[in-house]
């Protein structure tokens, strides 16, 4: 066999949640188990993102007074993902996940407690659920990872109150539609960040970590203390294969070209291919753009394409969690526009002015819309945000917190008519947009209509319960509609972006990298956005990139120990 700098029974590329759960899974399960990570932090988009997972039938749904069970979460993934994804890879996913959740709790302390209020983003559909299904890490406190803390891939501003303050998804969602007790919350959380002199005179990173920062907090804690190596600024470069098994990977490490040996198995955890502008115009809907993801520029398909090199199956290649991303100057990433759509007094249209989608809609179905739209000739990329003085006022805006906080005068001045745009009409204002002015008007004078009755007949905005998980309860009779009719009017442009890709490397259900043929590839996994998504085309509800990649994480590490116990006795008969 060959001579290896180094040798591990397994190596994991990449130290997203997926590449973290694996090493840790396999070194609990007595294997030896190294991640390594080509930048020079660790956390990948992971440590950027939600941190949610979504899984169905958790053990924590009946605390919260919600019911569930694996037969009712197989009826809704066969009715949304049909016949796209093999049934044993969902039958895997639907009774490992909950097992997943439970073994890392118990193992190494790394909790998820479940988000009752989230919906399913088809609850209407059978077997849909609306809540309890989607999980959030539970807080961790950032003063337990010492040094570590300053090599974690930092969380967005956008994602944190006042861009300092860590904010968990139930508390964004109660800040955000103004649920009870919104203002004691924001004052709570504002006291006891402020509070906690001691520890922001070291940093402006908030002690208390949730979401992805959370998540990832807690992996790397659990690694420090498990004795899991990490090592940084050390890029996956090609896979070595000997006699048709996968035994290693040749890493650059800050420089130096290595060889690291894995004798059980090599785990491709390395991310999509957002940040690979070539390999978005060879895959993706057109146009597309390497600006418009809001993922972290670091995924550039190195595994994917590793595993090409070795005759792997790919699939999916041209799909993306998607989500419509607005630009802010200066920022590392895009920003997603998750929120905001769904407030009551703005409207989304195209070129021509008109409506193309229920502007609510779950992201990844908003982004679809925006292609097809544009398919059709009618201008959709970018598709442009139109809301008045009232929403302006009232609801955060992808670049800027509501006007209550953060008005137009503290905007930096060149952004206006750039960034975002503002007239004193309707009219006016397409006029700068270079939207159809005819168009626009008529859409907004329908939009006030719908407002008045609640109801939109066009595209049913308000009609199911994702759309209304973030709206404005206060505002009656469809939380989602509100009127257009408060000068100055704005308008911000948006573009087709994602949270990553969702194509990748084709596996089976115990996340084995396979051929063409079907037959796999020995001592190769892939999981997260390396691998073909298990959920196929669509998006079942909050949480369905992140579940699936510490899933297959935790499922690839089993088989590796299963498989690696099974090989004992015939290693010890031939010796
Ligand atoms: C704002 C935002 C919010 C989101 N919220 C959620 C959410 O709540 N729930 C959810 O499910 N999803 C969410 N997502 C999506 C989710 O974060 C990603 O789909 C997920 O993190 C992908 O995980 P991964 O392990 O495949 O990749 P990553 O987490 O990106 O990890 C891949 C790692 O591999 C490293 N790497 C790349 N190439 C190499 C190489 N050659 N050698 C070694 N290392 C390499 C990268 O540097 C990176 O650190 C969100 C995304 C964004 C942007």
């Amino acid at each position: 066999m060959s001579n290896f700098d180094q040798q591990f029974d397994v190596v994991v590329v990449g130290s997203g949640g997926g590449g973290m759960t694996a090493a840790l899974c396999a070194q609990s399960l007595g294997l030896s188990a190294v991640v390594i990570e080509k930048s020079d932090k660790y956390g990948g988009t992971s440590a950027v993102s939600g941190g949610g997972i979504w899984i169905p039938n958790n053990d924590d749904i009946a605390r919260t007074g919600g019911s569930d069970s694996y037969e009712e979460g197989l009826t809704y993934l066969k009715e949304i993902v049909g016949s796209e994804v093999p049934q044993e890879r969902i039958e895997a996913y639907l009774k490992n996940a909950p097992e997943m959740v439970r073994y890392m709790a118990k193992t190494f302390g790394v909790k998820y407690r479940n988000v009752p209020k989230y919906p399913d983003y088809y609850s209407n559909r059978p077997g849909g659920k609306d809540g309890w299904r989607s999980m959030e890490p539970v807080d961790f406190d950032a003063s337990l990872l010492g040094p570590e803390f300053d090599r974690q891939r930092e969380s967005f501003k956008g994602t944190l109150l006042m861009g300092r303050i860590a904010m968990s998804q139930v508390e964004a969602h109660t800040l955000f539609s103004r649920g009870p007790g919104w203002i004691w919350l924001t004052l709570k959380m504002l006291l006891k960040y402020w509070l906690d002199i001691g520890w922001r005179r070291k940093t402006h990173r908030d002690r208390r970590q949730v979401l992805g920062q959370g998540m990832v907090s807690a992996l790397r804690y659990a690694m420090l203390q498990k004795n899991v190596p990490l090592v940084l600024e050390c890029g996956m470069d090609s896979l070595i294969e000997e006699n048709g098994r996968v035994v290693g990977v040749n890493v650059v490490h800050r420089g130096r070209k290595q060889r690291y040996g894995a004798r059980r198995g090599v785990v491709l955890a390395c991310g999509g291919f957002e940040s690979n502008q070539a390999m978005r115009e060879k895959y993706l809907a057109q146009p597309t753009k390497v600006e418009w993801t809001a993922a972290p520029p670091i995924n550039q398909g190195d595994g994917i394409r590793a595993g090409q090199a070795l005759g792997a199956a790919t699939k999916l290649m041209d799909k993306v969690w998607g989500s419509p991303t607005v630009r802010k100057p200066g920022a590392d990433q895009q920003i997603t526009l998750f929120i905001e759509r769904g407030m009551p007094g703005c409207v989304a249209v195209n070129a021509e002015g008109k409506r193309f989608a229920n502007e609510a809609a779950a992201y990844p179905d908003f982004r679809d819309a925006m292609y097809a739209d544009h398919a059709k000739g009618n201008g959709c990329v970018p598709a442009w945000l139109v809301f008045d003085a009232t929403f302006r006022y009232k609801y955060p805006m992808g670049i800027f917190l509501p006007g209550q906080i953060e008005p137009d005068a503290r905007l930096p001045a060149d952004w206006l008519d750039k960034v975002y745009f503002r007239a004193d009409s309707i009219d006016a204002l397409a006029g700068k947009i270079g939207v159809d002015r005819k168009g626009l008007a008529e859409t907004v004078a329908r939009m006030n209509e719908y407002a008045k009755t609640g109801v939109d007949p066009e595209f049913g905005k308000g009609s199911i319960p994702i759309d209304r998980y973030y709206s404005d309860p206060s505002v009656k009779p469809n939380t989602c509609l509100g009127p257009i009719v408060k000068p100055p009017f704005y308008a911000v442009p948006m573009y087709p972006g994602e949270i990553g890709t969702k194509g990748g490397l084709d596996v089976d259900p115990k996340a084995r990298v396979l051929r063409e043929d079907g037959s796999v590839i020995a001592g190769l996994y892939a999981i997260g956005n390396t691998s073909a998504a298990v959920m196929g085309s669509t998006y079942p509800g909050a949480g369905s990139t992140l579940g699936p990649a510490m899933t297959f994480g935790y499922i690839a590490a089993r088989d590796i120990a299963e498989s690696a116990k099974a090989e004992q006795p015939k290693i010890a008969a031939a010796a």
